[in-house]
């Protein structure tokens, strides 16, 4: 039987991203993603509207460090799409214990209609290189936990990646604001799906400055779709940044937010 057992690895080796051989995913990186989901918009800094009207909320599962890292970066670029298994169904609990909170935001909203999934849109070039959207299995798992939790939900992949967006560095203001907007557009078939007026969460894998989930609502509120909030699997913790006189200033740790 050990024999059969170290063929067996020897041939179709199997591990943790974190490296603890003989299991898909180990018990510790599972416990990682258990949640709660955590409110994690503070800790990035271009979902910042620059309007007033505070940024959207985003709840994530766990930090974006450490072992949780090598689980999304094998998932999306290493061909471990078996860690679907592990990735939807926590992002699937996670939505089915935001769906009263959700349903709260979303009261006075039009319509019984189904709250409207939108898979955040990795760039072309991420999208070909992979050949799938990992991004719409988290989607199709938010929709099950909302209907987990009696909220009716819909994935609608209604958004695009336009060119590339520029950096965000070294704008104004007014100037981030249109370059962010311009980063991600409505697909005519998206625009036909989301109707006159949904209301909408979006969805992404990891939140790290905000930029394109910033992009992204902006583009479904400029159509005339709510939204309320964003779920994401991690979120990266605050950056050290570089201050207005070139220092690096100490944001806020992720504990902390
Ligand atoms: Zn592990």
């Amino acid at each position: 039987m050990q024999i059969v057992r170290q063929l067996g690895r020897l041939l179709l080796p199997v591990a943790c991203p974190c490296g603890e051989l003989d299991v898909r995913w180990c018990a510790r990186c599972a416990a990682l993603l258990a949640g709660p989901p955590v409110r994690a918009e503070q800790g990035a800094p271009r979902l910042d509207r620059l309007d007033g009207v505070p940024p959207v909320p985003v709840w994530a599962l766990t930090p974006y460090a450490g072992p949780v890292r090598d689980v999304v970066v094998h998932w999306k670029d290493r061909g471990r799409a078996d860690l679907d298994h592990l990735l939807g169904p926590a992002l699937r609990r996670a939505a089915a214990r935001l769906g009263p909170a959700l349903s709260r935001a979303a009261h006075g909203s039009p319509g019984d209609a189904p709250l409207a999934v939108v898979p955040v849109p990795s760039t072309g070039a991420a999208r070909r290189a992979r050949s799938r959207e990992p991004v719409a299995v988290l989607a199709r798992a938010v929709a099950v936990g909302l209907h987990d939790a009696g909220i009716p939900a819909r994935v609608v992949p209604a958004l695009a990646r336009r060119g590339s967006g520029r950096d965000q560095v070294g704008l104004g203001a007014r100037a981030r604001g249109r370059n962010l907007t311009g980063a991600v557009r409505m697909t005519r078939r998206g625009g036909r799906s989301l109707g006159q007026r949904s209301v909408c969460i979006l969805v992404d894998d990891v939140l790290t400055t905000g930029a394109t989930l910033a992009a992204a609502e902006r583009t479904l509120e400029r159509h005339g779709h709510d939204v309320l909030g964003a779920t994401v699997l991690a979120a990266t913790p605050p950056p050290r940044t570089s201050g207005q006189d070139g220092t690096a200033s100490p944001r806020r740790t992720w504990a902390e937010v």
